[in-house]
């Protein structure tokens, strides 16, 4: 993205934000040469891409439909709006690269929930039990112990074999009891969890 004044082509992004009716994101950038901001507007929805549903049924591919449940998702949470705005950006531009025309409706969901995982747990437990229906405490219990299996490393405690840092003691706090070693087996469990 060139500097529209002194023509550098580098730039950073100060925010991103959707546009009007939610098809499109808008970056407010500043040129790191000559500090003139500017923003840019990126079409985020592919003309024609059709969601296909479970039913067969197809219908227009809708990001206000990924806005809303995101937004459900992670209400009241400690996420920024420029946060969710940003992973509603990432995970439509992951649908545009894996699918030309059609895109099943449970990619759509898988693909939230891989984003959301990332960003915060209690969002992606509430939106997988709303998208996989879990019908009893069970299934939501069991949806946790995977998502405890499948923590990255940096969401483990390492007492036993590092110093406390404030970071990792927030995670232990949240109920992610550190284990020696659990980020090796973790990672093929994720795999196998399909995660
Ligand atoms: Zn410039």
């Amino acid at each position: 993205m060139y500097c529209p004044r002194c023509n550098h082509e580098d730039t950073k992004v100060l925010e991103t934000r959707l546009g009007k009716g939610n098809h499109s994101i808008r970056r407010r950038r500043e040129c790191l040469a000559c500090s003139h901001r500017f923003s840019t507007m990126e079409e985020i929805v592919r003309e024609g891409l059709v969601v296909v549903k479970r039913n067969g049924a197809r219908e227009d591919f809708d990001i206000t439909k990924i806005a809303s449940g995101i937004r459900k998702a992670t209400d009241k949470r400690p996420v920024e709006v420029e946060r969710v705005n940003l992973l509603i950006s990432e995970i439509v531009e992951g649908l545009q690269k894996k699918f030309e025309e059609e895109v099943p409706s449970s990619a759509i969901g898988e693909e939230i929930m891989t984003h959301l995982q990332s960003v915060d747990q209690i969002a992606y437990v509430r939106f997988a039990s709303v998208y996989r229906e879990f019908r009893d405490i069970d299934e939501l219990a069991k949806a946790i112990d995977q998502l405890r299996k499948a923590a990255k490393p940096s969401d483990f405690c390492f007492r036993r074999t590092r110093p406390p840092s404030s970071s990792a003691h927030a995670q232990c706090d949240a109920g992610f009891p550190g284990r020696d070693g659990a980020h090796v087996a973790s990672r093929r469990r994720r795999r196998r969890a399909g995660l």
